[in-house]
């Protein structure tokens, strides 16, 4: 007998994640290419999970969720933007946002459906929408003339409204947005709004970056423009906002109606998680203010910082509106193919970053574009500063 994989998953192959962080490992380069912050997170909440681990919360926590984690999303979701839901029937605790992308769209999407959604984009989106029998339809997102600055990556509505067909359920949205680091505006969500309302769309919002904004631009929810908190699941994670993306604590927030639908599927995926972790995010969500915008601020002088090099270095760059990351034009330097380019940047100057071209199904557009992330400890940043200034 043989065995093969999953064939919706044929065309993706190993994670670029793992095969990059892999790569840093096995050429000892400074590793720019997974998203994840080389420090812990706030001390409060490790101290919460210590407390948790030997305080005996250790045992399957109740599917939903703890509660008082859902309490603490909930009070958060109202603190921060507004939006209003019940811990006990519109909140769900999963194993990472990526758990909770994955119970949704195989809660939502039948073989054939379609979903919309903007590329480059987050690579578990495209394998769950495979694994769930879906097809994705994708609108590009296109960088901004790299000489304005502070300008964000656009798309075309015409565009964005051709790509929605009478076979579409959903729209797959991420703001702020990974790879390029769009903070989408309120004016682009409320022309998604409009379109998902026109079209009864259902809308996956990806929001694990909601705190990571700088320059001033601020996170909007899509659920929280009229008519869109009835067909809208937000998602988001503690990974991003307290740096603790190995604790894999995420929660979707809907509807009854659309949350109970993703928990039918969730309990069989991974039924729960992370009991003593979840208390300990909920410390985190309860923070001060004082808390996220320092932290938004220290990941803004970050970007500053690599920003300035990369720039120094010759490159074009994009500078992003939010997250952990800032993206290249290679072409500036001599550079054509962004995989060819990954692939020798640990050889020419020990550092790793992730070809862009992964996160598009229209492989060209991102042909010349390379991701790096900043979420990184300043003296692992200037010795990747120094080594990136060897390509001037
Ligand atoms: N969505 C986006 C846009 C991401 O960048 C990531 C990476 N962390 C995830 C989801 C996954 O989040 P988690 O680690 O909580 O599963
Ligand atoms: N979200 C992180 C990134 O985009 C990595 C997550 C992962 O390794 N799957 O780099």
């Amino acid at each position: 007998m043989s065995f093969s994989g999953h064939p919706g998953l044929a065309e993706f192959g190993e994670t670029i994640f793992a095969e990059m962080s892999a790569l840093a490992v096995a050429t000892n380069s400074i590793n720019l290419g997974q998203g994840f912050p080389d420090t812990d997170g706030p001390q409060e909440v490790l101290d919460a999970a210590a407390a948790a681990l030997a305080g005996g919360v250790n045992q399957y926590p109740p599917l939903p969720g703890e509660a008082v984690l859902r309490e603490a999303v909930a009070e958060h979701q109202q603190r921060f933007w507004g939006l209003e839901f019940d811990p006990a029937s519109e909140v769900l605790v999963t194993a990472g946002a990526t758990e909770a992308l994955a119970a949704s769209l195989m809660a939502f999407i039948r073989p054939g459906d379609e979903v919309v959604m903007f590329e480059p984009y987050y690579d578990s989106y495209a394998a769950g929408i495979a694994l769930a029998g879906g097809v994705r339809k994708v609108v590009t997102l296109r960088p901004p003339a790299s000489d304005a600055d502070g300008d964000a990556w656009q798309f075309d509505l015409d565009e964005l409204r051709g790509a929605v067909t009478d076979k579409t359920r959903a729209i797959l949205l991420n703001t702020p947005h990974n790879p390029t680091g769009k903070v989408f505006t309120r004016t682009e969500l409320m022309q998604i709004a409009e379109l998902a309302l026109d079209r009864d769309l259902l809308v996956i919002s990806d929001e694990v970056y909601e705190h990571l904004t700088f320059d001033g631009n601020q996170h909007i929810p899509i659920a929280t423009l009229p008519g869109m908190a009835d067909r809208t699941v937000t998602i988001s994670s503690g990974g991003k906002s307290f740096s603790f993306t190995g604790w894999k604590v995420g929660w979707a927030c809907a509807r009854p109606d659309l949350i109970g639908a993703i928990r039918s599927v969730k309990q069989f995926l991974t039924f729960v998680n992370a009991a003593p972790f979840q208390p300990a995010i909920a410390t985190g969500l309860r923070l001060g203010d004082d808390f996220f915008e320092g932290f938004a601020a220290e990941l803004q002088a970050k970007r500053d910082r690599l920003n300035a090099v990369l720039e120094s270095a010759g490159f074009d760059v994009f500078s992003p509106q939010g997250t952990y990351f800032t993206t290249v034009d290679i072409r500036s330097v001599g550079g054509d193919d962004c995989r060819d380019f990954c692939l020798a940047l640990p050889e020419r100057v020990g550092v790793v970053a992730i070809p862009s071209s992964v996160f598009y199904t229209n492989k060209d557009e991102g042909r010349h574009l390379v991701r790096f992330a900043f979420c990184k400890q300043d003296h692992v940043l200037d010795a990747a500063v120094e080594r990136l200034q060897q390509l001037a």
